[in-house]
């Protein structure tokens, strides 16, 4: 990600668990909490995987408060397990005492009960919680916490990744949003999601433009499905103003490579043209294998559009179920234009469908040559029987290019369908 003109409120992170550092567990904690943080224009300056040991623990917490940031969340380390340590590593880094909190206890019980299990003694210990603490209400089984040290909020939640993300969406993100702090209250993040173009293109595109808006951060942040542009600093209602004049422009220069500004997927914004176009798809799939299908059904309700797809990665199949031209099979090759075009014209007639994709291509590593290179990849679409295919070439490796392929073909047909009026 690059970033610039870096500012504002600072957070901490620390992990708990030996499966992190150990790479059995992946941090999944720290993408989310790093993006949730940005969104309330906080930016995680350090964030620490500590071994589940108790001195370890207590000086990464010391550490981290020297800086004094605004807040310092502490993941996992909650449990009832003897390797649970962050009850304890609290209390003694920060001077305060264990509390038993009988009502604490019993919502745990509750919880045991409710699921027609038996509490065991070990769990005794998760109803305790630092002198001064307030307890966040259970997800699961075991209780965070939090408390004011100086200038910092210190949170303690849950390593199982859905019960910390409920404990921050229902408990601290209203206490971070309800903090006095104007300045950071002001902070707004916008994300603009964008296809087609690379992230330094886009970086050193934007940056050839005077924004006339010192305040405003403008960062990218690169993934398979595409370069999002994230823009911070004080919204017009905030009293600076800009971001939403940056926004405006930005959306003007990139014009149809935005595809969202709210989050959506490609795969979200495609099912919603759909819908709104009244048409249905189908993919005839090589060189992805069943990838695209797949991502249009990761949405739910995607039945009202997606009628089925074929997987032909067989040359037979794309004769036989697709019915290729075997003469633009021979003449052409698999990985082709003409073929391309035939699949996804082949699929339309198979399944009645309005629209549809298709993809062939060489994912490698093997069966490259000079003129069909490793990571060529063309794909197909029909939108009302009109065909139009596009020639594409991805670097990396297999699984790199199958994914960028599946994206390709999403945003292939979101920019064929904004062309199409209403139903
Ligand atoms: P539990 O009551 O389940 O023990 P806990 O608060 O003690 O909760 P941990 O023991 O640290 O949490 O982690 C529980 C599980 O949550 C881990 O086995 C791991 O699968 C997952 N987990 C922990 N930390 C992370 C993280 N940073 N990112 C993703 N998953 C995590
Ligand atoms: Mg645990």
């Amino acid at each position: 990600m690059s970033e610039t003109n870096r500012q504002g409120a600072a957070a901490e992170i620390i992990f708990s668990g030996d499966e992190l550092l150990r790479g059995d567990t992946l941090n999944t904690n720290q993408a989310y909490l790093g993006q949730r943080l940005l969104d309330l224009g906080i930016f995680a300056t350090h964030a620490l995987c500590v071994a589940d040991d108790l001195q370890a623990m207590v000086r990464a917490i010391r550490a981290s408060l020297e800086r004094h940031p605004v807040i310092l969340v502490l993941s996992g380390g909650l449990g009832p397990t003897d390797d649970d340590l962050t009850r304890e590593a609290v209390e003694e880094a920060l001077g305060r005492p264990l509390e038993h909190r009988e009502d604490l206890f019993e919502l745990i019980r509750a919880r045991f009960v409710s699921r027609g299990m038996v509490m065991g003694d070990s769990n005794r210990k998760q109803a305790s919680i630092p002198q001064g603490a307030t307890a966040i209400p259970l997800t699961g089984t075991a209780p965070g916490f939090h408390l004011q040290q100086g200038d910092t909020l210190v949170v303690a939640l849950p390593g199982v990744p859905w019960e910390l993300q409920q404990m921050w969406e229902d408990t601290v993100e209203p206490l971070l949003r309800a903090r006095p702090e104007g300045a950071r209250a002001a902070q707004t993040v916008r994300r603009i999601r964008t296809f087609g173009i690379g992230e330094s293109t886009l970086a050193e595109t934007l940056s050839e433009f005077d924004w006339h808006a010192p305040a405003v951060t403008i960062g990218t942040r690169a993934h398979l499905d595409g370069v999002t542009v994230i823009l911070r600093g004080p919204s017009a209602a905030g009293g600076g103003g800009g971001l939403e004049a940056v926004e405006t422009r930005i959306r003007a220069i990139l014009g149809e490579r935005v595809y969202s500004l709210n989050d959506e997927s490609l795969a979200e914004v495609v099912g919603k043209l759909l819908r709104r176009i009244g048409c249905t798809v189908a993919v005839a799939e090589s060189c992805t294998g069943g990838l695209v299908g797949k991502r249009i059904t990761d949405m739910p309700g995607s039945s009202e559009y997606f009628l089925g797809g074929v997987t032909a990665y067989d040359n037979r199949i794309k004769t036989e179920v697709l019915g290729v031209p075997a003469d633009v099979l021979a003449v052409r090759g698999a990985v082709s234009m003409e073929l391309a075009a035939a699949m996804a014209e082949g699929v339309c007639r198979l399944t009645g469908a309005d629209c549809a994709l298709s993809t062939t291509g060489v994912a490698g590593p093997g069966g490259g040559s000079d003129d069909k290179p490793v990571g060529l990849v063309y794909i197909g679409s029909v939108v009302k029987s009109v065909t139009s295919v596009e020639r594409l070439h991805f670097p990396g490796q297999r699984e790199h290019i199958r994914e960028r392929a599946a994206f390709a073909a999403l945003d292939l047909l979101r920019r064929r369908l904004l062309q199409q009026p209403p139903a």
